[in-house]
Formats: C-alpha cells, structure tokens, sequence
C-alpha cells in the first residue's frame, strides 16, 4: 500500500490521481531507503519514479543523466510542476548560483551528468549538501553489455559507496536480462531491488505492409494521423528525397534529419520538430535518442529496421503520453535480399548473431499471427495469442500452406540455372515461351507451365517470403539463387507457409483509419484551447506538451469545467500549473 502523502503528493505536483503499473512499488521502495533498479519500457513514466520522492523527501535528489539535452528537457517538465530542479553542466551558465541553492537546501533535484561524478571537488559538494536520493537515468551505460557503454558511469559506484545512507534507483528500458544482472552489480544493488515492468505498449497499433509505392503508403498514412509523426529511412539520400515528396505529396511540414546536415541545422530540425502539433521528421535511426516528445503519433519504417530490438526501440517513441499510436513498417524483399548481402562481409565472429537477428525479424513480417505477441515473446514474456491491436489481430490474414508451390518456384530457379530473376522464372512456371525462354530452351524443361492458375496468385508472395526467411537470395546481378533452407523446402523437409493479406486490402480499398488521433480537431473549443497552449508554450519558450497534453485539453473541453477548483481535478493538473495557467484556460472555456 502506497501511504496516503504519496498520493497526495502525486496529485498536487503532477496532478495525477493514480499510479501507472510498477510506478506504486518503485516509489514506496525509494521512500523506504531501498536500492532499486527499475526496468520500464519508454512512456512507463520512470522519471516519476524519482521525481515525486525528490518533492516528498528532505534533501536533494542527485540525477546522474548521459545527455544534456535530456536533462534540459527534464528539467523543463519538473520546472513546470513546480518542482525546484537545476542542472549543472557545462553548458549553464548559472553554475555558481545553482551550487548555492544546492548547497542551501533548495533544491529538490540537481541533475549532472556521469563525467562531473568523477571529480574529486563534485564529492566534497555532495557531502557538503543532504542528499535523499541517487538517480541513474539510462542506467544500462553502465554496462558494457547494453548498447551504450560510457565508461564514465563506471566511477558512479565508488561516488555513492561514499553515501552508504543514501537509497540509489537505477533507471532503462533495457530488457536484455545479461544488462540487467550487470547493472545491479556495478551499482550495488541486491538482486532482490530488481523491477521489471510488462514491456507491453497497448496503445501501439503495429502493423508491417508490403512497399508498394512507398511515399503513397507513407501520404496516406499521414493523412490519417493529422499528429507529429517520424518516418525512419535506411540512407541519408533517401531521407532527404522522402522528406521533400512527402511535404510536396501532403502540404504538412516535413524536415530530414541524418548525421550529414550540419551541427545547427540538426538542432533547429530537432527544436521545430518538438515544439510542433503536427511536423513529420524524416530521418535515419540518427533521431530519437534523448527525444522525449510524448505526442508523437506514429512512427513510420520506410524500409526494415535493423533488428527486432531496434524496430521496438525506435517504434516505442511513438505515444509516449498513452493516446492511440500506431507503427507501420513497410518492407520488401529486396530490404531482406541486401541485408543478407551484407552479412557476408560481417565479421565472422559476429556473422551468426547477425543472421538470427534478421531471421527473427523475417519471422516478425512474414507472421499471420499477432505481431505483439512475437514482439513481447522476444522480450522473455507470455503474452497472450491475441492483442487485438495489431493488423494480423484486427484484419486476420489468409495463412496458406504453399509448400507444393514453393517447391515448384525453387526448382525453376535452379533448373534455370540460378541467373535469373522472377520475371523469367515466372514466364518459365507460367508456362509464357518468350524470346529469351525460347532462346535458352528453358520451354523444354519440367517446371515449364508447371503451377495451375491457382497457384499463379501466389508466386509473387512467396517469392517475398522466401527471400525474407533466406531460402532465396539475390545474385550480384539481380537474379535469385537457392539459399538457407532451400534445399530441405525441395526434399519434402520443410514447410512454407505464407501470409496473404486480407482481401480488402489487395481490392486497395481505403484502409480504416487505424487509431486515428483521438483529438477532436475542429472542434471549437478544443481548437482554442490548443491556440492558448501554444500561445503561452511560446511565451515561455517550451515544447506545448510542457504546458499541458492533449489528454488535458481533451479533458477541458470535454467537461468544460468553470471554475479553478473543478480545472484542478483533471488529469494533470498539478497545483502549480493551475495557478500558472488555470485562469486562462477557463477565460476560453467560458468564451465558447
Ligand atoms: P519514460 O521516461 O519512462 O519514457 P516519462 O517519464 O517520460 O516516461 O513519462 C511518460 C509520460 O507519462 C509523461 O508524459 C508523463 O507525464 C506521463 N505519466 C507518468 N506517470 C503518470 C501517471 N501516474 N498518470 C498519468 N500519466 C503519467
Ligand atoms: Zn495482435
């Protein structure tokens, strides 16, 4: 049980009125002194976690944070709830006062980031000031085994074993159970401080298509999500050509972003993109890290990810404040075809982690079945079979068993010679005597007019599916060879079973506009609640979310409360933002 200050505390700082998931007994822990990792996925609210036992506790809260524009954008959010936060790093000028104030007892929070830990003089600070907790954010830099070493956390330990007093809370999303194990010991914490929270993301719908036409796709996709939205692709050149179709495709703001645009251009890009109700950034996997925008709307794969690991990473920034979000992958077997390619010049060390990775994805978009469940069992979890969120759960596609045809298409491929693409081979299976299958005689072979008009549908799916599970490759010269299981798929030994999308889709009926924002835009009054949003966001040079999230003005306008007391009793009202902005906000609510 949760003790009656703490939520007290939660609703009149951050105007909450409930716990999320894990957040209840992280947060007793640090109020009981107890070291504690907690592995949440991104949007489970983790800094929460640390915030509101910083406002509760006397002393400051230490946060130890890897990127400064991280800790510039918590500090924003804290600062907007009234919560006495500074940071100190090389880049703030005011230094000195906010070592007075730390000194003093004013602050609640002081975030540095893991190099100032190492200096003998920050020591001799921390014992001069009271400390009531140490936070490590992106706690997995710490480990050599999670994707982001920094040597420098490695010196947070003998920092903190100087604090023997002091609980420490160890933060990531990392689920990597090697990272885990190895983060509570280079921290010193009992395995027994170990939380791990469900790494679903339920209001995530994925869904992975077939590029047909990709930029279309991509339009259309925006159409039906009028909200910020980042669209990832494989190369610089593509980003910025995407970047310019699709704003010329949609007349929304679209910018690129990849590590080739210079310093400032990157930093404006980035600052548009965050402060902004409805910008599309194009960019390489580059963007993301360190972004906490909590609105954006969907994330958009313009070609396949890297890894299962990376596709829920990157996806996983989309609806970080709980509203409808959707992930759309678009692939194609050439994506599949290339990454293959390149496994060959992998080091040979590496090569075999490699190739199980991309295997796990090829089963990822080649699935019938739920795709959050393959997602979440990757993860070490027991989801259930279904999600209903997912475009094989809500648009359940046709599973085939085309073994007899795989059998078939492999075979022309290798009596053809293992030279030519799929336009010959299924001229040859189609039984078409053109020119060129004349000429090389390939009308005389066995497979020649060997599927029946049945199977004539199914070549080109399969085609994908086979050279996205390996069992076709790419030639140097575009044409496609045996691979992978090829050999045991002709023997009898393996079977081939394909997803074929539901009809509707094949029709190229519109598609149903797939957690579509739940925002009433148009509506009047939501409307000019969102104009005063950005109105004071700009005044107080902020982010609008900083102000207040469109939950809240959804909120607003839905119960249209009239008086200060009501406005407070919405989600995300804390004390300080209703006296900061509640004024104004029921001047328009009472306007309309
Ligand atoms: P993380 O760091 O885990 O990715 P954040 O700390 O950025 O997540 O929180 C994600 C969003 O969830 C924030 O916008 C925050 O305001 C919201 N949030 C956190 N805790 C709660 C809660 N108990 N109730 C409602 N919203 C919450
Ligand atoms: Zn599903």
């Amino acid at each position: 049980m949760t003790s009656p200050a703490a939520l007290d505390a939660l609703h009149a700082t951050f105007g909450f009125s409930a716990f999320r998931g894990v957040q209840e007994d992280v947060v007793r822990r640090v109020l009981d002194g107890q070291s504690t990792l907690a592995v949440m996925p991104t949007g489970a609210g983790k800094s929460l976690t640390y915030q509101l036992p910083a406002v509760m506790m006397p002393g400051t809260c230490v946060v130890i944070s890897p990127l400064i524009a991280l800790m510039h954008d918590q500090l924003r959010s804290a600062t907007a709830n009234g919560i006495r936060a500074a940071t100190l790093t090389s880049a703030d000028a005011d230094r000195e006062q906010t070592i007075e104030r730390f000194r003093a007892g004013d602050l609640d929070l002081l975030y540095v980031a893991p190099e100032r830990a190492s200096q003998g003089h920050f020591r001799e600070l921390l014992s001069k000031a009271r400390i009531s907790l140490f936070a490590i954010d992106e706690a997995h830099c710490v480990s050599e085994w999670g994707h982001d070493f920094r040597p420098d956390y490695r010196l947070l330990r003998p920092l903190m074993d100087a604090f023997p007093q002091v609980p420490r809370l160890a933060l990531t999303a990392t689920a990597d159970a090697h990272t885990r194990a190895d983060i509570l010991a280079q921290l010193g914490i009992a395995e027994s401080g170990l939380i791990v929270a469900g790494f679903d993301r339920p209001n995530i719908r994925y869904a992975i298509r077939h590029r047909e036409g990709g930029t279309r796709q991509i339009a259309q996709l925006m159409a039906e999500q009028p909200g910020p939205g980042i669209v990832y692709a494989p190369t610089r050149a593509k980003v910025e050509k995407l970047a310019e179709q699709l704003a010329a495709a949609t007349g929304r703001p679209v910018l690129p972003y990849h590590a080739g645009l210079p310093a400032e251009r990157r930093a404006a890009n980035q600052s548009a993109f965050v402060a902004s109700e409805d910008m599309v950034m194009v960019a390489t996997v580059a963007f993301g890290m360190g972004i906490d925008k909590p609105d954006v709307r969907f994330v958009a794969h313009a070609g396949i990810p890297k890894s299962i690991e990376a596709y829920y990473q990157e996806t996983g920034r989309a609806g970080r404040d709980g509203d409808p979000a959707q992930a759309v992958m678009f692939w194609a077997a050439g994506d599949f075809a290339q990454a293959r390619q390149r496994l060959s010049e992998v080091e040979d060390t590496r090569r075999e982690g490699e190739k199980t990775r991309l295997d796990a994805l090829a089963t990822l978009v080649e699935t019938g079945a739920c795709r959050r469940a393959i997602l979440l069992r990757h993860f070490g979890e027991s989801p259930p079979e279904r999600c209903g969120n997912c475009d094989n759960c809500l648009d359940a596609p046709g599973i085939i068993d085309a073994t007899v045809t795989a059998q078939k298409l492999l075979s022309a491929v290798y009596r053809t010679g293992q030279s030519f693409g799929f336009g010959h081979v299924e001229k040859v299976l189609t039984g078409v005597a053109d020119d060129r299958v004349l000429q090389r005689g390939h009308d005389q072979l066995s497979v020649f007019g060997i599927v029946d008009a049945e199977e004539v549908p199914l070549l080109r799916p399969l085609v994908r599916a086979l050279q996205a599970r390996g069992s076709l490759l790419s030639t140097e010269h575009g044409g496609l060879a045996l691979g992978g299981d090829a050999r045991m798929i002709l023997k009898g030994e393996g079977q081939v079973l394909i997803a074929l999308p539901p009809r509707r889709e094949r029709k190229g009926r519109r598609e149903r506009g797939a957690g579509a924002a739940a925002n009433p835009v148009g509506d009047a009054l939501f409307d000019a609640l969102r104009a005063l949003r950005r109105d004071l966001a700009q005044d107080a040079g902020v982010p609008p979310y900083v102000i207040f999230h469109d939950s809240t003005l959804r909120e607003m306008a839905a119960l249209r409360p009239t008086s200060l007391r009501a406005l407070g009793e919405l989600g995300g009202v804390g004390a300080r933002k209703l006296e900061a902005y509640g004024d104004a906000f029921l001047g328009v609510i009472c306007q309309h």
